[in-house]
């Protein structure tokens, strides 16, 4: 049993019929349509993490007071973005 699935056409691939894009498997014929639906996913991603981070511009988030209660003020939203980054960092690595 192959642990290579086809990600277009789930075909089930030996290792020598797998091809692979940043992590993604794909069989020979799906193979460019597999490059796809990985960069749309990884833009998709990314740009989840931009509208989210996008709230910070602009703003003061030093450590002077405004900057300070700012930061308290959207803590958990500093906490989600950086969840966030942690979500595109997982799927680099993938
Ligand atoms: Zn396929």
């Amino acid at each position: 049993m192959s642990n290579y699935t086809c990600r277009k056409c789930k075909a089930k691939l030996r290792a020598n019929e797998a091809y692979e894009y940043r992590g993604a498997i794909s069989c020979e014929e799906h193979f460019d349509e597999v490059i796809e639906m990985r960069d749309f996913e990884r833009n998709q991603i990314i740009q989840e993490e931009h509208s989210k981070t996008k709230i910070f511009k602009g703003l003061d988030l030093t450590d002077s007071v405004i900057g300070k209660a700012n930061q308290a003020l959207l803590k958990p939203r500093i906490e989600v973005a950086s969840k966030e980054s942690q979500r595109l960092k997982n799927y680099e690595d993938r």
